[in-house]
Formats: structure tokens, C-alpha cells, sequence
């Protein structure tokens, strides 16, 4: 999947901590061993922002990187399809968890056992 990387902000990072530990909480994947750029070797790193290249889709995605390739702003990359592109609007993945606490712990009513 060709997709740009942009110059993202590395403020504004959510409650995850880093761009990188947002894409593990949101993805369900492990960090691969490789940087998902085709033929690099390097270990990912860093959560690099990214858009989709020729798509009407214009958010912003997270995709782990090595520190290499997250140098190179407003390149064009070819990463790998089997790695999820995680959407970096704090508010769209990050709020979901949060919702998913809460409904947890409103349902945890204790039910009292005798024996
Ligand atoms: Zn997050
Ligand atoms: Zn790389």
C-alpha cells in the first residue's frame, strides 16, 4: 500500500503515551520485526503519520516506523498491507476505550454468594 508520510505533530499525542504505543493499543498487532517499508530491515520504532495515497480518505494513520524512514517527511512509502494503519485522531480510537471501561465498571455489581 503506497501511502505519504506526513510531517505529523509529536505533541498532541494521546493518552497512550506515544504515537507508537497508541498504534499497539489500537491495532491488536504486535510491533513487527521489520519496519513495514518495503525491503527495510531496520526495527520499527517510532508511530509515524501517514495518508493514504490516492484515496478520498484523508486522515491521518499511524504506522510503526524505524527512525530512519520517520526522518524522511513527504515521501512516499510503500509499507506492507499486513501491517494495520491505526487512525491517529485521539478522539476516534482512544475515547472508544474509554466508553469500554466505563460500561465495565457500571456492570460489575456485585452479586452477593452465601454458602
Ligand atoms: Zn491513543
Ligand atoms: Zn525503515
Amino acid at each position: 500500500m503506497i501511502v505519504t508520510h506526513i510531517n505529523g505533530t509529536s505533541d498532541n499525542v494521546c493518552k497512550c503515551g506515544s504515537w507508537l504505543a497508541h498504534w499497539k493499543n489500537h491495532s491488536g498487532q504486535t510491533l513487527p520485526l521489520y519496519c513495514p517499508e518495503d525491503g527495510c530491515l531496520q526495527k520499527p520504532e517510532v508511530g509515524a503519520h501517514v495518508q493514504i495515497d490516492n484515496s478520498a480518505d484523508r486522515s491521518w494513520y499511524i504506522v510503526p516506523l524505524c527512525s530512519a524512514h520517520n526522518r524522511e517527511t513527504g515521501k512516499s512509502l510503500d509499507v506492507s498491507v499486513s501491517v494495520m494503519l491505526v487512525p491517529a485522531k485521539a478522539g476516534r480510537t482512544c475515547g472508544k476505550r474509554e466508553e469500554a471501561v466505563a460500561r465495565t465498571a457500571s456492570s460489575s455489581e456485585r452479586t452477593p454468594t452465601r454458602i
